[in-house]
């Protein structure tokens, strides 16, 4: 039997028009997405349903556990509705930033009026001041403050460009009053509860009371808790992390707004940071944005997008995220066939990653039983780890010790497997039911024939709770040499 050398490094794609259907994802999948990303700064309710609906279609023909991730949009800053083809904006030019459906108050001689949202103008233009940056389209246009009259600002043009309708405009330097959650967050956030979303990622987060708040919502509001991922592209994030990291389920590195925010130029050294930072407390980190950019029209990808993903891996990054390459680009299935055999070859040369040498927190039981798992496993040379879990904690802190061999988290609820879809070097095997029996890691070792994760007279290093298996109890751990061969449901 050929036991497949899998990925370590797992695949986040945006799902969009040219993913779109139960088939075009299946292919997704077939080709190593382990996570589909529904991004609801586009979209309506209806589409994101359908979305939804096609992924889980997806994954169960195509018999793997895909987690689904819900992208809010949060506080993004956009121009209002701008008469085609645009305006063209030239260098010195002064414009009128006024609330989208009212009159401007402000005298308009010699300005170009522009309407931005109403619900943003009020508190815009109390956070902003004389001198303070405001950036249109990607950072492609800037400005700076000349004058505020709340809730109107007047701005002069500094590089100028043509702006269209619904442009993102970000406000680098200034710290923001805007909440992070805004009403249209928490109305798709229900849709998401609804439909049973497996995590939820949170735009713009700036400080640990974001998270908490939309937590306290989901707790107050729903029995399904998806896990929660702080998107990190805020100034005051990137340097205060700390208290964000404690807090949320997993973080992405939003390298798209980051780079307007901060400057391109500071992205990697805050991705090394980031990632090292998440690696040291276990805290799942998706890499994000243009990794493979020129795929959207291309059907392969640049030197430099692929010795992104491949720095990624050696950083240590948990997953990588494909964007418009797989929501709207030419070639998905190529994009995501490419990420992961990128990704494959990195991971055979490990003398170029980032090797941590954790040590367990003092006092955690199940961080020094994966710890101490994840020594052994390699001391013995055994074929895999298997984890006996319920909500896949064990599996997920095992993974903080990034063990070579396969890490396969046994468990008997879909839900929770699923959630760990974007967690580094997890395999999941569904089982009916974890219970203890007399047999315990007989039934481990035939789970991991049956499912080809290990052979016949292979050494696995297990851990589990034992006697109970309750949640919440692991204390063991065991090296099994598999010899049983009876197959685990009673066939010959
Ligand atoms: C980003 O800014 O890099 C990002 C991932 O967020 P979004 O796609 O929502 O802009």
């Amino acid at each position: 039997m050929h036991i497949s050398s899998r990925r370590k490094v797992k695949i986040v794609g945006t799902l969009g028009p040219s993913s779109n259907t139960p088939e075009k994802i299946e292919k997704l999948i077939r080709s190593g997405l382990d996570t589909a990303r529904l991004n609801f700064s586009h979209g309506t309710h209806e589409v994101h349903r359908d979305l939804f609906a096609s992924v889980r279609m997806a994954a169960k023909n195509a018999g793997k556990h895909v987690g689904i991730l819900q992208d809010l949009q949060g506080p993004k800053l956009r121009v209002g509705k701008i008469p085609a083809p645009g305006i063209d904006l030239k260098a010195g030019d002064e414009v009128l930033l006024f609330p989208e459906g009212t009159d401007p108050k402000s005298s308009l001689t010699g300005r170009i009026a522009i309407p931005i949202s109403a619900e943003i103008a009020g508190p815009l233009s109390k956070d902003v001041r004389k001198g303070s940056r405001i950036l249109f389209d990607d950072g492609k246009i800037s400005s700076e403050v000349k004058e505020v009259h709340a809730p109107e600002m007047v701005v002069t043009v500094s590089v100028g460009g043509k702006l269209t309708s619904n442009k993102g405009m970000n406000l680098p330097g200034t710290p923001l009053s805007l909440p992070c959650a805004t009403d249209k967050d928490l109305r798709d956030l229900k849709l998401g509860l609804e439909l049973g979303v497996d995590s939820v990622a949170l735009s713009f987060v700036r400080t640990p009371q974001d998270i908490t708040f939309v937590k306290e919502q989901i707790r107050k509001n729903s029995n399904h808790h998806p896990l929660l991922v702080a998107k990190i592209e805020r100034e005051e994030a990137v340097y205060a992390p700390e208290g964000i990291l404690e807090v949320t389920d997993g973080i992405l590195i939003a390298r798209g707004d980051m780079a307007v925010e901060l400057g391109a130029e500071k992205v990697p050294i805050i991705q090394k940071m980031l990632i090292r930072m998440s690696n040291e407390l276990g805290v799942p980190v998706i890499t994000a944005t243009q990794m493979l950019e020129s795929m959207i029209s291309s059907p392969t990808p640049t030197r430099a997008e692929a010795s992104d993903v491949a720095n990624a891996v050696f950083d240590g990054t948990d997953a990588v995220m494909l964007s418009a390459e797989s929501a709207s680009g030419q070639y998905p299935v190529e994009a995501v066939e490419t990420m992961a055999r990128i990704i494959c070859e990195a991971e055979g040369e490990t003398r170029y990653s980032v090797h941590q040498n954790l040590i367990p927190v003092s006092g955690s039981i199940v961080d020094s039983i994966e710890f101490s798992a994840s020594r052994i496993a390699s001391h013995v040379g055994a074929r895999a780890i298997a984890c006996l879990t319920h909500s896949g904690t064990a599996a997920r802190t095992l993974a903080k010790y990034r063990p070579e061999i396969p890490i396969v988290a046994i468990m008997d609820n879909e839900a929770s497997l699923r959630k760990l879809a974007f967690v580094w070097g997890v395999e999941g095997v569904l089982i009916p039911e974890l219970v203890a029996t007399d047999d315990l890691f007989g039934m481990v070792g035939r789970t991991l024939v049956e499912n080809q994760r290990a052979e016949e007279d292979d050494l696995i290093v297990v851990t589990a709770g034992t006697p109970s298996l309750g949640r919440g109890t692991t204390n063991t751990i065991k090296v099994h040499q598999i010899k049983n061969r009876t197959p685990v449901r009673g066939r010959n």
